[in-house]
């Protein structure tokens, strides 16, 4: 009976559960290596305003440039990275990054008012009370102002309701750095929370900009209408057709970002776009 009791319990923990805890020790390690190794590129996607189809900014994405595979998208390590707690230096470098470039570019350029780049901020990083003192460090060092960033964040941080996010937002919103909801509508949307904190910018979430119809606009109509009785403005994501951003732009949403206009751009491209006349199709 025991023997048989530990026979089975051997055939449940599978060679295939094996080999799955392997190949996640495996990925972890790699990408515990190439943080080390600082192998992450920034790609930067344009956000346009809808009305005059000029350049507001880019978001910052995530890239793994992974010495055999290529370019590794954030679907395959960003989970892994908030998991381990891997975010937190990876998400400091894609900042570092992110400002640099901001450095050079005001630089070479004038980047214009309302200028921005949007960084993608998880709740690991958001929770932690260093992470202020890395975006003053990074601050510093590049002298950029924090103007030019905007941190985009889920509402799930917002509902959190702890001293410790309270007060990054306190000191973020000092330092000038303007916050968006990411993903607008998938999660909780909790309105008392959303009118509590400072938030300058809702993006609503490419599955709802997917499912728009003609005749059924009612979701995206809702979050701009809201965004605006709360003086917020709204950015669309995931927009790849210009039927969509004429619905989008019927409805009064200011900007928006998707493949119809660009997807994101190795940092070369993004400065180009710079140098040109700033105007997306
Ligand atoms: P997100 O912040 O919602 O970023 C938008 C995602 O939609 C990006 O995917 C972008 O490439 C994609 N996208 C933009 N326009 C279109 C479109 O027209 N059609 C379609 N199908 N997709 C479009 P990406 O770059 O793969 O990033 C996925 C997610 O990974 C991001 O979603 C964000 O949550 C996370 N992420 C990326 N970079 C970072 C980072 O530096 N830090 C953190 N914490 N998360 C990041
Ligand atoms: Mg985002
Ligand atoms: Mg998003
Ligand atoms: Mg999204």
């Amino acid at each position: 009976r025991a023997k048989e009791m530990g026979r089975n319990r051997y055939e449940i923990f599978s060679l295939e559960m094996y080999q799955q805890a392997i190949a996640r020790l495996n990925l972890e390690n790699e990408l515990r290596l190439a943080i080390q190794q600082q192998h992450f590129v920034v790609h930067y996607q344009p956000i346009v305003s809808l009305k005059t189809r000029s350049l507001l900014g880019f978001e910052a994405l995530a890239r793994w440039q992974h010495p055999t595979q290529g370019l590794i998208m954030p679907g395959e390590f960003i989970d892994l990275a908030e998991d381990t707690g891997l975010i937190k230096p990876l998400g400091g470098q894609i900042l570092r990054q992110v400002c640099e470039t901001l450095s050079q570019w005001s630089a070479s350029y004038s980047l214009g008012n309302g200028f921005q780049v949007s960084v993608n901020v998880s709740g690991q990083q958001f929770r932690d009370p260093a992470f202020i003192h890395t975006v003053d460090r990074i601050l510093v060092d590049t002298g950029v102002a924090g103007r030019w960033l905007k941190f985009e964040i889920t509402e799930r941080i917002l509902l959190e309701q702890s001293e410790s996010i309270a007060s990054t937002l306190a000191a973020i919103r000092s330092r000038g750095i303007e916050l968006s909801i990411d993903d607008f509508g998938t999660g909780y949307s909790s309105l008392r929370y959303l009118s509590q904190f400072s938030v300058q910018t809702l993006k609503i979430d490419r599955s709802f900009v997917n499912q728009m119809q003609p005749t059924r606009q009612g979701i995206v109509q809702a979050i701009v209408d809201l965004a605006h009785n709360l003086e917020m403005t709204c950015i669309a994501e995931g927009v790849e057709t210009e039927l969509q951003l004429n619905q989008l732009l019927s409805l009064g949403c200011e900007a928006a970002q998707g493949y119809f206009f660009a997807r994101p751009l190795p940092v070369e491209a993004a400065t180009q776009m710079l140098e040109g006349d700033r105007r997306l199709p």
